[in-house]
């Protein structure tokens, strides 16, 4: 390259820096971009093809959002997930993005009028669904606009070897032939190596720039504690994020409505959601948490496809996800806008059992198999005490590079290790002395000296080790058998009666060869830095003004309430305190048209807020 074409290079590009920062600001209302997201855009704008996996949350649609903006004619999106499409396209046009989208839940007259729009180049943006492609009426007239650039989203629907094949995505192979001037960029959140040369190959991608964002969410907490009683623990999880929006998933249709019914008698707005709900019902509670008006979904993994709603703030897991792809994926529902989430899992051993026979009942081999070997490493992941992230980024085949991630149960130091080999003893001990034959709830009840019928029943206790272990708590017993299945010192017997036995290991725990350690929860902490992630330093009472405000205004509008503005815009405000227009502009997404649209009301109620005597600092 010659010196005169590196100089033009750079002007060029410098220019473009400008444009680019200067629409990302004015429009989207951010101060910067995303990690991977500038190489996107470039890479767009430059007419290049793309292929990106990036995880939700991760920020795409700005990835081909700010090009749309930029580039002459229309953006086309080709997505699968109808029911999100609205939303989308609502989201772009409170930013001011000339936004439609075509699908089957409009009318005919309805279709007409985007189709006139996109043929009269009237849209930055237009949202299809793939069947849509496959009609000559649309792409003749799309043949006859101009298109700037075609996206496909959820890109991996488009090869067999996803887990969401949709042929309907084969006829995308001819957007390369139908407008061979026109980037493509193709995106997915899941796409193994072997599924991203598929994509490739079928969408006919030319050389494009590809893109593997890291899957590391970093503002999610991740915590996996002792599952003891499912319900007490949900009742204060959500005592201590009272008004903030979360899931918890559950695996049966019954444990689903019978969670959100206690929680409603305790006086938390939940709602259930499943299958095996009547479709009106359930796209009613869906709506309603979409839209603030209850705070919490419970659900099977049923729910969440269609959730674009940014300001999810826990998601619980209180029973096992199958999957680490699964889990991977439902807690990745939590802080898609960037602010802190938190993601718990109630974990026992106890649990396994049930699982396991939902794995059994499936008939076909590989598929049991598959199964499985799937649950096993949640199973694992679960029991360990490495930091979750690591685990769970390791998984996916990524290497975490920090010695602690500062955001998860382990490496906050939420956890002690304390050493049982002596309780192991007396577990294993009772155990032995009664032939191998009890469950863990009667050797517990051995050991913690019950005075229950069964116990004396079978004359246990006469046992040496009847009421040896008075001192400590029935849940740390609980957890100290699950512990020693964890280490595969004791196995649970399958079927009926699932005694304990005794696996070889035992016997250098027996003989003192070994020490047991286990991980205790330090409560304190626990405290301390829950109600941290829980309550922000902003001024808590003027972020609940400017919710309210937000809520009013969305209703107002049929938006959803984060379509308006950000969990994360709010707080800026709340601690920024913007009482002009121009230092409005600094809160993160306020673009000029929402400062237009949005600006006057909330920088009033600041206002208000402060007069009132708030002197506006933060406490
Ligand atoms: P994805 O589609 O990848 O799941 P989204 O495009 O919905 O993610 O973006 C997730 C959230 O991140 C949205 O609330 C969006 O406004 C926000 N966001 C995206 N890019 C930026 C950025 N550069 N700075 C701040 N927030 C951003
Ligand atoms: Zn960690």
């Amino acid at each position: 390259m010659t010196h005169a074409t590196l100089t033009n290079n750079y002007r060029t590009l410098s220019c473009d820096d400008d444009i680019i920062s200067g629409t990302l600001r004015r429009v989207f209302g951010f101060g910067g971009f995303r990690r991977d997201q500038e190489r996107i855009v470039r890479a767009i704008l430059e007419h290049r093809d793309v292929f990106a996996v990036m995880p939700t949350g991760g920020g795409k649609s700005l990835c081909y959002q700010l090009p749309a903006v930029l580039m002459p004619g229309t953006c086309l999106v080709i997505s699968p997930l109808i029911a999100l499409m609205k939303d989308q396209v609502d989201g772009a046009r409170s930013n001011g993005i000339r936004a439609a989208f075509l699908n089957s839940s409009i009318s005919p007259a309805e279709q007409d009028d985007v189709l006139g729009q996109l043929h009269s180049n009237a849209l930055d943006l237009l949202y299809i669904a793939p069947e849509r492609f496959a009609l000559e009426r649309f792409r003749n007239i799309a043949a006859r606009s101009r298109i700037a650039l075609a996206v496909v989203d959820e890109a991996h629907c488009i090869s067999e070897w996803g887990h969401d094949f949709r042929p309907d995505y084969l006829s995308l192979s001819r957007l390369v032939e139908m407008f061979p001037d026109v980037p493509v960029a193709a995106f997915t959140a899941t796409a193994t190596h072997r599924v991203q040369d598929d994509i490739q190959m079928r969408l006919g991608l030319r050389d494009p720039l590809v893109v593997r964002a890291s899957f590391d969410r970093p503002n999610l907490f991740y915590d996996i504690r002792f599952k003891e009683n499912a319900a007490e623990q949900l009742v204060s999880i959500l005592k201590a994020n009272r008004d903030k929006a979360g899931i918890i998933y559950r695996t049966s249709r019954k444990s689903v409505s019978d969670t959100a019914a206690m929680l409603r008698s305790k006086g938390f707005r939940a709602l259930p959601y499943h299958a095996g709900l009547g479709d009106e019902e359930r796209i009613r509670n869906q709506e309603a948490f979409i839209r603030d008006e209850v705070d919490v979904i419970v659900a099977t993994i049923a729910f969440g496809m269609g959730i674009d709603k940014s300001n999810i703030r826990f998601v619980v897991h209180a029973d096992l996800p199958k999957s680490m792809e699964n889990y991977y994926q439902e807690t990745g529902r939590a802080g898609r806008d960037g602010e802190p989430a938190r993601c718990i899992l109630l974990f026992s051993h106890g649990d396994i059992p049930k699982v396991r026979f939902f794995i059994d009942s499936v008939a076909d081999e590989a598929e049991h198999a598959r199964a499985l070997a799937a649950f096993s490493k949640v199973v694992s992941f679960a029991s360990s005490s490495v930091c979750r992230r690591r685990s769970l980024l390791d998984y996916f085949g990524e290497t975490y590079p920090e010695e602690n991630c500062g955001n998860c149960d382990v490496c906050t130091g939420l956890h002690k290790t304390i050493n049982c080999t002596r309780e192991a003893q007396m577990l294993l001990s009772a155990i032995v002395r009664t032939d191998q034959q009890f469950g863990a709830s009667h050797i517990i009840d051995i050991v913690t000296g019950s005075t229950n019928r069964k116990v004396l029943d079978f004359g246990h206790d006469r046992l040496k080790t009847y009421g040896a272990g008075k001192g400590k708590s029935k849940t740390f017993w609980k957890r100290l058998v699950d512990e020693l299945i964890a280490r595969k010192i004791v196995s649970r017997a399958e079927g009926l009666y699932p005694a304990l036995y005794l696996l070889p290991e035992a016997s250098r725990v027996l003989k003192n060869e070994t020490e047991i350690e286990m991980a205790e929860v330090v409560e304190t902490k626990r405290k301390k830095s829950a109600l941290a992630a829980a309550a922000p330093q902003e001024n808590e009472e003027l972020f609940e003004l400017l919710r309210s405000l937000r809520k009013q205004i969305a209703d107002e509008q049929g938006v959803p309430p984060y379509v308006v503005f950000s969990d994360r815009s709010l707080r800026d405000m709340a601690s920024l305190l913007p009482k002009d227009e121009e230092s409005m502009l600094a809160v993160t997404g306020v673009g000029e048209v929402k400062l237009r649209r949005y600006g006057r009301q909330f920088i009033s109620c600041i206002i208000r807020w402060c007069d009132a005597g708030h002197n506006g600092k933060t406490p």
